[in-house]
């Protein structure tokens, strides 16, 4: 596998950067709300950041947004969960953790500037959650729709069971078994392991 930096957040999401032209340009994926520590790695690394492709619009994936400054791409249908983070963290936490509306810019998926990147809609967790696959280097993002041992939960607002079971049916089905699935909790493992693996996209692609 390509070396890729990865950072998991205090609220279990992962971030991930990466360097695919093997320069100084890196692209993230997922903007956790705590980005001080993947900033400083471009910092120390003298990288250049690229953008920042976002899987979808939970506060846990997206709430770094706001200490972002480099262009941010994701589907926009999960563009107001991004930009009203507070709902979600009163659900999610506990904490006293307070949030202010995103007024930055947000970029459709079809505005991302490298054509090698393909981009996935698999709806069921959020209606606009998205994979990114880096076919060059046999990779998929998929945020919170397929975990190692799971799948991404469907009660959430905008969340649909239906609908995440057509996108493993339709989506996950077709990824390249040899790629590695990156996702937005826990660790990475490759398609075919998943598929023999996971319970639950076992149940769903023979059922
Ligand atoms: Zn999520």
């Amino acid at each position: 596998m390509p070396e890729v930096y990865k950072f998991t957040s205090f609220t279990t999401s992962n971030c991930y950067i990466l360097r695919p032209f093997n320069n100084d340009i890196c692209i993230f994926i997922d903007l956790p709300p705590d980005l001080h520590e993947p900033l400083s790695y471009v910092k120390e690394n003298k990288l250049t950041i690229g953008g920042a492709l976002v899987t979808h619009g939970h506060f846990d994936h997206a709430l770094g947004m706001q200490d972002f400054e480099s262009s941010i791409y994701m589907n926009l249908e999960d563009e107001f969960l991004a930009r009203n983070p507070q709902e979600q963290l009163a659900m999610f936490t506990d904490s006293e953790l307070k949030a202010a509306q995103y007024e930055g810019d947000i970029s459709n998926l079809e505005s991302i500037p490298y054509d090698f990147i393909k981009t996935h809609h698999n709806p069921g967790h959020t209606a606009g959650s998205t994979s990114f696959e880096f076919t060059s280097l046999g990779l998929i993002f998929t945020g919170d729709f397929v975990f190692r041992d799971s799948i991404g939960r469907t009660d959430l607002k905008s969340g649909n069971n239906n609908k995440m079971i057509d996108s493993i049916k339709n989506v996950y089905s077709k990824f390249n078994p040899d790629y590695e699935i990156l996702p937005g909790h826990g660790p990475s493992e490759k398609v075919s392991t998943i598929s023999r693996g996971n319970i639950f996209i076992k149940e769903y692609l023979n059922d």
